[in-house]
């Protein structure tokens, strides 16, 4: 027998299934909704001009050395001030532990294990539904599932949030997405989330924001940053991953951040050696392109500037697509209520739909997406959204 013959195959990836399937279909109306990335209303790819320039400068440089092991420091400290706010407290106090990561999976995996070999009898509760379980499965810390969407309303469930919230042990370490969670879309309101944030602080529990999608929501990256910075302003130790494959479109450079608030200075210097210590047997160090993109961009007021305008572009483009698609299914006579459709914010649609449903829109009507019912509305174009309407509409009578 072979060395590896016990090995059998591992599951096909829900979502990379859905791509091939799609590729694979040769019908001229086939739609693309199960994809995570952005694409323009002809539905194709986008490079924002931002990162062209970026790229322009960066072009011909001398540095090609490896980075050090917690990364680009001058990409770090750019990143730490987009997701806290340039004059924060913590900032100035020289509080934050920040290393740079291989994205927000990475930024995630990277603060697992740190959890796990700090803190190594705490649990962390991830939201249902979620699309973070395998990352603290593999890092061997013992998750638990906190509520946070109604199937009933397709919002938050806020009370099942709260109650759950109230329940765990004290000190237990919660996953929260910072906006635009996924797969949802559903966040809470500026009020829920003092109140969450109160709660936090009455239980002693521990705040972890991922936050991939800053400024891609809502168009505004300091609206997408306001979960952050209720925590923070009421004095929560949190910690933050950021990625910049969204909203920068950096998706295969694999770039972002995992910064930690801390007590003192000191304990922000022992934590992020720590940090360093665990990417060093795992990877070494992390890639030097995209964290040299995202910080020309953000060092540079001009070009941070037509970042915020491309931003902008792409989230408003993504809210106008979730009005044409309930407009339409409102006047095709759908008898359902598609209001979630344009309550959600950021990629993605939870529709409701069925598994069964599901299945039926990609037999009979060619459109991809997992079985959840998940719809990227970045998959949805003016040329499309009439023929997904209608396809959604056919299945769900
Ligand atoms: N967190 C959330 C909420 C996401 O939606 C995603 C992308 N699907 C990620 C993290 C990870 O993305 P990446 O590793 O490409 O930054």
């Amino acid at each position: 027998a072979g060395w590896w013959s016990h090995v059998t195959p591992a599951p096909r990836d829900p979502i990379l299934g859905v791509t091939e399937a799609f590729l694979a279909d040769t019908h001229p109306s086939k739609v693309n909704v199960g994809v995570g990335a952005y694409r323009n209303d002809k539905g194709k790819p986008v490079v924002l001009q931002c990162v062209r320039e970026a790229e322009r400068r960066i072009a011909g440089s001398k540095f090609m050395e490896y980075l050090p092991m917690g990364g680009s420091v001058k990409f770090t400290e750019f990143a730490i001030r987009l997701a806290y706010g340039d004059e924060a407290d913590v900032l100035n106090d020289k509080r934050v532990a920040s290393v740079q990561t291989l994205s927000g999976t990475g930024a995630c995996r990277l603060f697992a294990d740190f959890q796990k070999r700090f803190k190594p009898e705490s649990l962390v509760y991830i939201p249902i539904p979620t699309c973070h379980h395998n990352i603290w499965r593999d890092a061997r810390v013992e998750s638990r599932l906190f509520r946070y969407y109604d199937p009933a309303t397709k919002g938050l469930d806020f009370s099942g949030l709260m109650e759950d919230v109230k329940n765990a042990p004290s000190g237990s370490f919660f996953l929260l997405h910072a906006c635009a969670h996924n797969p949802t879309g559903v966040d809470p309101s500026e009020e829920q989330w003092k109140e969450i944030s109160q709660l936090f602080k009455e239980k002693g529990h521990f705040p972890l924001f991922d936050m991939a999608y800053q400024g891609f929501a809502s168009g505004d990256t300091e609206k997408d940053g306001q979960a952050i910075r209720i925590f923070m302003n009421d004095g929560h130790q949190i910690a933050c991953g950021q990625s910049f494959a969204k909203n920068m479109g950096l998706y295969g450079q694999r770039v972002g951040c995992l910064s930690v608030i801390c007590s003192t200075p000191q304990e922000s210097v022992a934590v992020k050696s720590q940090l360093q210590q665990i990417a060093r047997p795992m990877y070494s160090n992390p890639p030097l392109h995209g964290a040299e993109i995202v910080s020309t961009i953000l060092s540079d007021p001009e070009l941070k500037d037509l970042w915020h305008k491309e931003v902008k572009e792409m989230a408003d483009r993504i809210i106008s697509m979730r009005e044409a698609l309930r407009f339409n299914l409102e006047k095709l006579g759908s008898k359902l209520n598609w209001q979630h459709v344009t309550d959600q914010i950021g990629m993605f649609c939870y529709s409701g739909l069925t598994e069964e449903q599901v299945d039926r829109l990609t037999r009979e009507f060619h459109v991809y997406l997992t079985r959840n019912g998940r719809i990227s509305m970045a998959g949805v174009t003016t040329g499309n959204v009439e023929y997904l309407a209608n396809a959604v509409h056919e299945v769900s009578k």
